[in-house]
């Protein structure tokens, strides 16, 4: 009953999302099929994972490297994406079961994910976060940084460059950072054309992500509700 109940309540958040999308693609003059919707299911259990792949969304995300790897073993037909930051000593276990990670930003990682992956047999497609308010404490590689840090990504063997990813900061207008986002992807796709993820879009600021051009949007809250606070 209470799983009856727990579906039917995402179902009604995903649809609203949905129509958040669905719009915001409209406004943008862009296709609905160009926007991934990645629902972010850190602090959730496993059952929310395998409700939301039922319902059709097949990419999820988490943001903890023992979470994750508890949930890879309990669900599966889904694409594991990986949105935090990932410690160094973690990249060999995130490897083994990340098919996407979103916040590289730094070349020490980059080899570790590489080794890691090659460890695994596994092919891992990285984004490079970038930092849009200088403030390295929240993540994400300086702009300058990024044209390096994507040679370094494409070199290596077992990863896979598939664009960039950022968080808007708190203090910018959403719209304005993610058109900065934008404009150093279009600078990215000039020397690697196929790195043309753009991460970007959370539950409250999406519309401004379709607008500037997101391909993935990352969203928890408006689908799964407000988390449970965090046990450390
Ligand atoms: C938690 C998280 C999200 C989802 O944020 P909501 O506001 O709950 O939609 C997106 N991106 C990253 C990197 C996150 O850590």
């Amino acid at each position: 009953m209470a799983a009856v109940t727990r579906a039917a309540q995402v179902q009604t958040n995903l649809a609203a999302v949905e129509a958040r999308i669905v719009a915001a693609c409209q406004a943008a003059g862009r296709a609905r099929a160009e926007v991934t919707l990645i629902g972010v299911t850190k602090t959730w259990p496993a059952s929310d994972v395998a409700i939301l792949r039922d319902l059709g969304v097949v990419d999820v995300a988490e943001n903890r490297d023992q979470e994750a790897a508890d949930k890879v073993t309990q669900v599966d037909g889904v694409h594991w994406h990986f949105v935090g930051a990932v410690q160094t000593n973690k990249a060999t276990s995130v490897a083994s079961y990340a098919d996407v990670v979103h916040a590289v930003d730094r070349v020490r990682l980059v080899r570790a994910l590489g080794s890691g992956a090659q460890k695994a047999g596994r092919l891992v497609r990285v984004l490079i976060q970038v930092s849009l308010d200088g403030d390295p404490a929240r993540g994400g590689a300086a702009p300058p940084d990024v044209p390096a840090l994507a040679e370094q990504v494409a070199r290596t063997a077992g990863l896979d460059l598939g664009g960039l990813m950022a968080v808007a900061p708190l203090a910018q207008d959403a719209g304005r950072s993610f058109a900065r986002l934008a404009a150093f992807s279009a600078q990215l796709r000039a020397t690697h054309p196929t790195a043309s993820w753009i991460s970007a879009g959370m539950s409250s600021d999406l519309e401004a992500a379709v607008q500037n051009g997101a391909t993935h949007l990352r969203v928890g809250t408006a689908i799964l509700g407000v988390r449970p606070p965090l046990r450390r």
